[in-house]
């Protein structure tokens, strides 16, 4: 199987999708994971930055990841996990280490259905699956991670940036699976490079 770690915004979806679909092998957007727990959490009046609550809460969660569509609880929030709301208040639900344990369960018991495939987030290589074949480190400047994203969904950059950078400080610092490059990892920097572009450079590592 294939990892791929890296910040928020670096163009790790993008690179995995055509990865997996290149290969012919699944693929898991586990920070779609975490935005539906958190989801979750904002439907059910539970506290993100309460512990116990949201540790209760964790098992209890239907999650369905399903052709590129996001049940939870048997709701569509295919479109609600991509929301300013649940953005703000995913890396604090994510930083709770029973919400990690669920998911990474999940992930592994994931990838043993699927015989392997690309997942992609921010503790894959170094955490979920520290024996993947191939480990990436997907990253880019914070600015063009953010002009990115408001080219994809719009908004003011400076402020998209903001969030960016204080999301990423967040995951960087939490005690449990903090995002950071495994030693093993190809880094692979977008800053300058079209997605086609880094998409045949991986590739080539490949090769
Ligand atoms: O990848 P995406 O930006 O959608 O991830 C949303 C959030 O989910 C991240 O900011 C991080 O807090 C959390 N996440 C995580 N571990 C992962 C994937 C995502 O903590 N493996």
């Amino acid at each position: 199987m294939i990892a791929i770690d890296g910040p928020a915004g670096a163009g790790k979806s993008t690179v995995g999708r055509a990865l997996a679909d290149r290969l012919g092998i699944g693929y898991l957007d586990t920070g779609a994971m975490y935005r539906a727990m958190t989801f979750a959490a904002l439907q059910r009046g539970v506290v993100e930055g309460d512990l116990d609550e949201v540790a209760a809460m964790a098992p209890t969660v239907d999650l369905v990841l399903e052709g590129g569509r996001v049940l939870v609880d048997g709701a569509d929030a295919t479109a609600a996990i991509r929301g300013r709301e649940v953005t703000e208040a995913v890396s604090q639900v994510s930083a709770n280490p029973a919400v990690r344990d669920v998911l990474v369960q999940r992930q592994r018991d994931w990838v043993v259905e699927h015989h392997g495939g690309v997942v992609e987030g921010r503790d894959i290589g170094t955490v979920v699956f520290p024996d993947a074949q191939l480990k990436l480190y997907i990253t880019a400047s914070a600015r063009v991670r953010a002009e990115r994203r408001v080219r994809d969904i719009g908004g003011d950059v400076d402020e998209v940036e903001a969030s960016i950078l204080k999301r990423d400080r967040v995951d960087s610092s939490r005690a449990h699976s903090p995002l950071t490059e495994s030693d093993d990892a190809i880094i692979v920097d977008t800053t300058g490079m079209s997605i086609d572009e880094v998409v045949t450079h991986v590739l080539e590592q490949l090769a």
